[in-house]
């Protein structure tokens, strides 16, 4: 299959850079020529009206209608995570809830001395580093953002999800190129490496950098000199107190953390839950038929042996479908489930590492303080998501201001926080160590002062 992939993409690249300019769909040898490439079209994107600037996004949009079949299942057969229906909604959430031009918001002071405006300028060009968990919805997310502001925009896409990465970035630059952008506006090269990604990160023409991906990459453009954006991993836990809706707060975790087989970084990865309410969960849980609850110490054993190698998760189980795991440890997990839940000690290296797997810890503490004392441990400090099942307003009030998470979602699914069943827009970079929180258009501009004295105060 992934075969097959290679074959596809390799054709359509040929085609598309055989057919017009070299790198005409975005695609270069050298990072050099990628980020001179963009910057030329920056500078004459940025002359084109913000209409036209909204017909660009339009285009993009439309890309995404278009291909999200298509490349979800190319997603899954190149990096061999993640589920094919969900991709297919993440892509289009991106489409429907990423904002556009109309997200740059101008301010204005008139007084005495006359009018000033402050406006949502471009950076230039902005060099985008993007995970192999969400690969196109990453990639999509950040040009409708990037370009709506103005820039351009050189992706260094991880390189197991490389193949799909590229045929996103030709497509999305065809499509706006047809819309009346210049070509090269959004630009990769054909083979992304460290060493390029490296490459791209100290380009003199690089003026932003924004990291989405796990604690490494976001250290590195941290320690880059440049101005940077980091968006990077979570732990994030569900805290349930007993006010809660117990059957709701079942359901409603088991379908955060199943969401793309784990995958999303805001997705539910363990659970802390009361004393008192403990029993009735794990009851709800197996009774809604969504839950294979590992009550066997023999089977959990040979679960740890499978997803943790030397202690860290097993890459080859990441995003992959409980059935796949439990079948691998000789369970027989019905098709209907879609996580595998065990009870474990607070330790358990199941609790404590970021696993993107369907499979979900459960934590039983005496009361809601060492609920919240241990939610606040086990977020490690990465200010991402937590998610809280309550009905009690102080108890609710009292997490969210101690755990300090960019989202704090409350009675709902993890996803809510990102859009889906729960107001706001929506992204795939979620910038908690730079502060930017959800990001968007307004996130990747500069802040400039336009002052005319004297006049046009009319008050
Ligand atoms: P990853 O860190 O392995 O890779 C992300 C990107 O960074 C890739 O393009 C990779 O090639 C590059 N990279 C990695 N180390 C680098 C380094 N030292 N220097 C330069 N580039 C480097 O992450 P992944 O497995 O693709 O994605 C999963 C991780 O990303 C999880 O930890 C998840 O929580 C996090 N994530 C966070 C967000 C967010 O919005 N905060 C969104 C998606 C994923």
């Amino acid at each position: 299959m992934a075969g097959d992939v290679d074959v596809l993409v390799r054709q359509v690249m040929e085609k598309l850079q055989n057919g017009g300019k070299a790198g005409s769909a975005g695609i270069f040898k050298n990072m050099n020529d990628a980020v001179e490439a963009c910057a030329r079209a920056q500078k004459e994107y940025v002359k084109l009206s913000l209409t036209a600037r909204s017909r660009v996004i339009d285009a993009i949009r439309k890309v995404i209608y278009d291909n999200a079949e298509e490349l979800s299942r190319l997603t899954v057969e190149e990096t061999k995570m993640g589920n094919y229906e969900d991709k297919i909604a993440k892509n289009r959430l991106v489409a429907d809830k990423t904002p556009g031009v109309e997200d740059l918001k101008s301010e204005a002071m008139t007084g005495d001395s006359g009018l000033t405006l402050i406006e949502l300028s471009p950076f230039g060009v902005i060099g985008a580093i993007t995970p192999t968990t969400n690969p196109t919805e990453t990639l999509f997310c950040n040009s409708i953002g990037m370009l709506a502001a103005g820039n351009g925009v050189v992706f260094s896409p991880h390189p197991t999800a490389k193949m799909v990465s590229l045929k996103t970035i030709t497509l999305i630059n065809r499509a706006i190129t047809a819309s009346g952008a210049p070509a090269n506006l959004v630009t990769a090269v054909e083979n992304p490496t460290l060493e390029q990604t490296n490459a791209m990160v100290s380009h003199p023409k690089v003026n932003l950098l924004v990291a989405t991906g796990g604690p490494g990459v976001v250290r590195a453009v941290l320690s880059s000199g440049k101005k940077a954006i980091g968006a990077g991993a979570g732990n994030p836990p569900a805290v349930i107190d007993e006010s809660a809706n117990i059957e709701k707060a079942a359901v409603d975790i088991i379908r955060g953390c199943s969401f793309d087989y784990n995958l999303p970084c805001v997705a539910e990865k363990e659970v802390i839950v009361e004393e008192k309410v403990a029993d009735y969960l794990l009851f709800c849980m197996k009774g809604s038929g969504l839950a294979h609850i590992i009550e066997d110490r023999s089977a959990l054993r040979r679960l740890e042996e499978l997803l943790l190698a030397a202690d860290t998760p097993n890459k080859n189980f990441i995003g992959r479908s409980p059935q796949v795991i439990g079948e691998s440890v000789g369970l027989r997990v019905d098709e209907k489930i879609k996580v595998l839940c065990m009870e474990v000690p607070f330790e358990h290296p199941f609790v404590q590492h970021e696993l993107m797997m369907p499979v979900l810890p459960i934590v039983r503490v005496k009361d809601f303080d060492e609920a919240m004392k241990k939610a606040i441990e086990v977020e490690h400090g990465y200010r991402h998501t937590a998610i809280m099942h309550s009905r009690n307003v102080e108890h609710l009030s009292a997490m969210a201001k101690a755990i300090q998470t960019t989202i704090f979602v409350k009675n709902a699914p993890s996803y809510a926080g990102i859009g889906v069943g729960g107001e706001g827009h929506t992204t795939f970079t979620i910038a908690g160590p730079t502060g930017e929180g959800l990001t968007s258009a307004k996130t990747f501009t500069r802040k400039r002062r336009c002052v005319l004295a004297d006049s046009f105060n009319i008050r």
